[in-house]
């Protein structure tokens, strides 16, 4: 039960082999069990859970259940979920409980999916390990020794570890696929503005895309279903005719032409990588695919541009934690200016506080010129680039990390090195492409390593069918570290 594939489970709670309250009960238990090692929960409500399982079971029931119906998946924090505690892993709200539901999660109780908990998370998703959470860091369920990647490193670790059958990710900068090949799952950031933002607490808003992560291509295409919409209450909302992204899974691949982008395959990638990776480019050959040297020169300048942008509004967003209206608020102060020090300097944590400091002087009155306006004529011509390669292939890959999982406190002292960990994958926030990440390995000390996939805007259901054909052809994503 816990390794079974959305489409399997839906197939067993519409035949009433077993019932979404039965369902969630297990999960639940394994949780209970096993989360005290790995952190990846930071909230857990029977409560709420079995309550939604209830309902789903009635639906069922009734005849009214679709793909997901009866189905636990675990949210990340930075989700508000009406009853629920939504922290996104800061101190700042470790008192919120949330008022209302995010468009995400309105669309998965629409689908009768059952919210089985709340991910751990870098704090407001600024972190590539997941140590710059409140509530600890969360292991990798491969190697303990390990993290899982961040700034979804709960979410991906609760699906790796089998304690939700999928979840939901947040990716400004990579905290989908980044984690998701540290963990050895599947993970999708989809085309910027086909996920509602509203709800989803705010990093960088020209950035920040929520997604799916799960066993699979397939229960990706699933669960897009269900998170892609239109909301009105987002303003950045794509309004497009719906799709169904499962459509393609099955086409074969004979003639499609891979773009392996020559930047993408410099120094910097280590050994294993290269290997699995090139390995994982021989099945695709073996599947009708070529492969042809592609060049996007200025992706180099991803990382860079990402930290002038991302941090610029941050800057803006995080002036909205002031200790007046929601979280945390320091017990004594002297005036309101005291007041809201204090209660910043309290509520947020030391990668929080950098950015701020980052994003503020970029914004600055002499500054803005020379790095924040010189940031987005980077980010125009990294889009170009990628524009550009299209005209020569149909999906572009790579690695997705430059090495495998790193240690725990390996480089939470040089945030640098942790900053390059998102080299290949913050290019496609940059642009707003879809990008996914697939395992296809394992490296150094055993622990996984994930494939790139970038495909061209609003290219998910080609993207799906490209991993889907590669899943099919092999067992990497059906292996499990538990
Ligand atoms: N690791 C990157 C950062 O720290 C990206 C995080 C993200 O995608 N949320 O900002």
């Amino acid at each position: 039960m816990f390794n079974a594939s959305l489409k399997q489970l839906s197939i067993q709670l519409a035949g009433k082999k077993i019932s979404s309250t039965e369902l969630t009960s297990e999960f639940l238990k394994r949780i209970k069990q096993l989360n005290p090692e790995y952190n990846a929960f930071i909230t857990v409500n029977e409560e709420l859970s079995l309550a939604q399982a209830r309902a789903a079971d009635q639906m069922i029931a009734a005849g009214q259940a679709g793909p997901l119906t009866g189905i636990p998946i675990a949210q990340k924090d930075i989700f508000c979920a009406k009853g629920w505690l939504t922290t996104c892993g800061s101190k700042m709200l470790s008192n919120f409980i949330s008022p209302y539901d995010a468009g995400v999660i309105e669309r998965f109780n629409q689908a009768g999916a059952v919210n089985i908990g709340k991910t751990n998370m870098d704090e407001f998703a600024m972190g590539s390990s997941n140590e710059t959470s409140y509530y600890g860091p969360v292991k990798n369920p491969w190697d303990h020794a390990a993290v899982p990647g961040g700034s979804s490193g709960g979410a991906a670790c609760a699906v790796a570890a089998r304690l939700a059958c999928a979840a939901t990710g947040t990716d400004t900068g990579g905290s989908i696929r980044q984690p998701a090949a540290l963990c050895g799952i599947s993970g999708i950031k989809p085309t910027y503005g086909l996920v509602s933002r509203y709800g989803m607490i705010a990093f960088a808003s020209s950035l920040d895309q929520g997604g799916p992560m799960a066993k699979s291509a397939e229960d990706l295409a699933l669960l897009l279903n269900v998170m892609v919409g239109f909301d009105p209450r987002d303003s950045t909302s794509l309004q497009r005719e719906a799709e169904d992204y499962a459509r393609d899974l099955q086409k074969p691949l004979a003639g499609l032409r891979i773009g392996l982008p020559k930047e993408y395959f410099a120094a910097g990638m280590s050994n294993d990588v290269a290997s699995a990776i090139e390995k994982a480019l021989d099945e695709y050959r073996k599947l009708g695919a070529q492969t042809v040297e592609i060049s996007l020169p200025n992706a180099p300048l991803a990382i860079p541009v990402y930290y002038v942008l991302a941090p610029a509004e941050a800057s803006s967003n995080l002036s909205r934690f002031d200790g007046v209206r929601y979280g945390h608020r320091a017990e004594s102060y002297s005036d309101l200016a005291d007041m809201y020090r204090k209660s910043r300097a309290q509520g947020f944590g030391p990668e929080v506080k950098r950015r701020i400091l980052i994003g503020t002087y970029v914004l600055s009155h002499g500054y803005y010129d020379a790095y924040y306006i010189k940031a987005q004529k980077l980010r125009r011509l990294i889009a170009q680039d990628f524009a550009d390669a299209y005209q020569q292939c149909d999906i572009i890959m790579g690695p997705t990390t430059p090495t495998v999982a790193f240690n725990l406190g390996e480089k939470s002292g040089d945030p640098i090195q942790m900053y390059l960990s998102d080299i290949y994958t913050s290019a496609a926030n940059l642009t707003g492409m879809p990008a996914m990440s697939i395992p296809v390995g394992f490296g150094d000390k055993n622990r996984p390593i994930g494939l790139h996939i970038i495909g061209n805007y609003f290219k998910e259901a080609q993207m799906l069918n490209v991993a889907h054909q590669y899943q099919l052809a092999t067992d990497w994503h059906n292996q499990s570290p538990v």
